[in-house]
């Protein structure tokens, strides 16, 4: 699968505490940037030789809907043509403050999945994101429903909003509302104090006990990333970006046409690297050597290398992590190239991988295998999740 990730604005008009986004551009992607970034997303599926031509296309920001209908009445059906030979998967993260009626029947037209970036209840969400912002992209969130847009929250869990835990989870089951979750990413420029990111053990600690409240009683809703977390066991490979090398399947677009690996990079300042983040324009026709040959991929490619063969060689999880998140490693300014979520991760993939036993070996399981033969029978709401 590739992943095409088009930003269509860098403004976004909310303030989140611990947004680590640049918010500094009005500026939106024109006509003629979208063309080129199709042509990229092409030429890169072909030099790829690609057979299954599915292609995610990701309407991200800042805050994608600043770029108004116009741009994505030009866009929608600019792809749609494009790639008219590929399976195209379109969705958008927003926080849905500037969606409008006319926005949803095109997105229901174009089967456009919304990721609505919302952390729980009004009193945890405004207090980290900030005042009046659950109203709003609540309000927004019922219009989409009314035009059945498929919806799914993307909650933010902070040093704050996890001790709420509780508070957050029941309020996504009350309002039968999806999630998937993450931790508050830490900022590439420190100009701010970092004061909302998890430290890595309670990273771990928030993920079993979501994951222990999601496996003992079915809520009635689905969370994704935990989903995903069991599904990367069963296969034994990571299922989402964070536990995948992701470099080459993912690229972003900056409303200038700015080419680069992870959206997470756009218009950040690059103290670190000392090579730039923006790997080159889309306006310049670029093709897979070209980006490959840029310092800050080949930055990128080594990481991948020294944790395959090096810090992460002996780890039990490889396969399930592959090192985690790149962006991770560089914001906290981790000396090793694995993410610093490690401590986290190894958690989790532990706790499930001791949970999936003890089901399979479970008194139920153990005594239909004596009953009936045919071997253990797999019986259980972790197995089901590792199966799905
Ligand atoms: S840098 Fe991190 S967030 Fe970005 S695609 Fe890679 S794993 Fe995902
Ligand atoms: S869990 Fe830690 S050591 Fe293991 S692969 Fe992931 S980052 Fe590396």
């Amino acid at each position: 699968m590739h992943n095409l990730i088009l930003v269509p604005s860098l403004f976004c008009p909310a303030n989140c505490q611990y947004c680590f986004g640049p918010d500094k551009d009005t500026a939106s992607m024109d006509i003629n940037t979208i063309e080129y970034a199709l042509d990229l997303a092409l030429r890169l599926i072909e030099e790829r030789n690609d057979s299954s031509r599915r292609i995610r296309i990701i309407f991200h920001g800042g805050e994608p809907l600043s770029a108004g209908i116009s741009f994505f009445k030009q866009a929608l059906p600019q792809i749609a043509r494009r790639f008219q030979d590929s399976i195209v998967e379109f969705s958008l993260q927003s926080n849905l403050w500037l969606l409008t009626e006319g926005m949803c029947q095109l997105f229901a037209e174009y089967g456009v999945g919304l990721g609505v970036s919302l952390d729980g209840p009004e009193e945890i969400t405004d207090v980290q994101r900030c005042k009046g912002y659950f109203q709003k992209t609540m309000n927004a969130i019922n219009m989409a429903r009314r035009h059945d847009i498929p919806t799914a929250c993307l909650a933010t869990f902070t040093r704050y909003s996890a001790k709420h835990m509780n508070k957050v989870y029941d309020f996504f089951v009350q309002e039968g509302l999806d999630f998937n979750f993450h931790q508050a990413v830490a900022l590439l420029n420190k100009e701010k104090e970092d004061l909302w990111s998890l430290h890595p053990e309670e990273y771990g600690e928030l993920l079993v006990n979501l994951f222990e409240r999601y496996i003992e009683q079915p809520p009635g809703i689905k969370i994704d990333t935990l989903d995903s977390l069991c599904q990367s066991v069963a296969a034994g490979r990571g299922c989402i970006c964070t536990f995948s090398d992701c470099l080459g399947d993912f690229f972003a677009i900056a409303p200038d046409g700015g080419i680069y690996p992870c959206q997470r990079f756009i218009a950040q300042e690059d103290s670190i690297s000392g090579n730039g983040f923006c790997l080159g324009n889309v306006h310049d026709c670029l093709d897979i050597f070209d980006l490959k040959s840029h310092p800050f991929w080949q930055q990128l490619k080594q990481r991948q290398d020294v944790i395959t063969d090096d810090d992460c060689s002996n780890c039990t999880y490889l396969s399930l992590c592959r090192g985690g998140c790149v962006y991770n490693t560089l914001s906290m300014g981790n000396k090793s190239p694995k993410d610093p979520y490690c401590p986290a991760y190894k958690r989790i993939y532990g706790h499930i991988i001791d949970r999936a036993m003890s089901e399979v070996f479970s008194e139920e399981n153990l005594s239909l295998a004596v009953k009936e033969g045919g071997g253990l029978i797999k019986k259980g709401r972790l197995l089901e999740l590792m199966r799905q």
